[in-house]
């Protein structure tokens, strides 16, 4: 095998709970993460020299050391002591630093192919080990699908499959450092999510529920800061969404419908408002790497 197509899938959070800042700088978190079907296309291909070369379709996008890509593919061959090398041509569906972890889910993807494109037969849960390494949430975009994830996000429980249902996706044109959320996050006067309500939704498969559990305490700091993120969330709701949320630390709002034709309807009033620089209509995607 010379070259590998892969698919790096987005995440949302479909509750996002806070427990504790650590003496270290990190927090301690309890999610539900949720593969959806959005993703960036990768094509890897060896190459005899050492070098490991990236191309983009994004001018933004740093194609060395810096991305996450390329962390991955070096921590791979270092730890394989592979001293062959690797390009990696990406096209960037994902929207870039908006809460739906796409670089580390490039970096997942990385991870794994190059375990089959060099037959080195490494087990998931080490090439996860790997994973912690690049980021918190590379672990869980190596598994994909269902999860509750603890710690600073990377132990990882698999929980029974989100049902499906269409997802109304939209990231306003801003920026949102994650370093400023968490540093400005303050934790006494928050309203937490009922993360164990929100599971027990899950398991007797009742969306309504699900969507009524939605919850992410990071919106206590986006959302004052950057309101539009408030009007996105509303105006799904208005049009029919269960429930709307952030992903992560933002700005990247998803709404849960229960079906298509109102999907439709709201993706069309959110785009013709002009709330939102990009809007998708996606899916859950449940299929899990084993
Ligand atoms: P998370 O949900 O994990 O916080 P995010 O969606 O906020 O992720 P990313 O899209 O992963 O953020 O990108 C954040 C920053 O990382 C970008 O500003 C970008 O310059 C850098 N970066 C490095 N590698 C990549 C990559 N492969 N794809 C996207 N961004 C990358």
């Amino acid at each position: 095998m010379k070259q590998i197509r892969v698919k790096a899938y987005a995440k949302v959070n479909l509750g996002l709970d806070v427990l504790r800042r650590r003496e270290d700088g990190y927090h301690e978190v309890r999610m539900i993460m949720q593969t959806v079907d959005l993703y960036d296309d990768l094509n890897i291909s060896k190459t005899k020299d050492q070098k490991i070369s990236i191309t983009a379709n994004l001018k933004f996008l740093p194609v060395d050391e810096n991305n996450l890509i390329y962390k991955a593919a070096k921590l791979f061959l270092d730890a394989c002591g592979i001293s062959e090398g690797v390009t990696v041509d990406l096209k960037k569906h994902i929207p870039v630093a908006a809460g739906m972890a796409g670089g580390s889910s490039d970096a997942a993807a990385v991870l794994y192919s190059m375990n089959e494109l060099f037959q080195t037969g490494l087990t998931l849960p080490r090439l996860m080990e790997l994973g912690v390494k690049i980021g918190a949430d590379v672990p869980y975009c190596l598994m994909q699908g269902t999860a509750l994830a603890e710690g600073i996000g990377e132990k990882l429980t698999e929980l029974p499959s989100m049902m499906e249902c269409p997802v109304l996706v939209a990231k306003p044109g801003i920026h949102v450092s994650t370093a400023f959320v968490y540093g400005n996050l303050k934790l006494d006067n928050v309203l937490h999510p009922d993360i164990d309500a929100q599971i027990a939704a899950m398991k007797e498969k009742n969306l309504k529920k699900t969507a009524d559990c939605m919850g992410n305490v990071l919106e206590s700091v986006t959302i004052p800061k950057y309101p539009v993120v408030a009007k996105i969330k509303d105006c799904m709701i208005k049009n029919g969404a269960l429930n709307a949320m952030m992903s992560g630390s933002g700005p990247t709002v998803f709404g849960l419908f229960e079906d298509e034709k109102t999907a439709k309807a709201a993706y069309q009033t959110l785009y013709d408002q002009g709330l939102a620089k990009w809007v998708y209509l996606t899916g859950i995607y449940n299929d899990r790497r084993r």
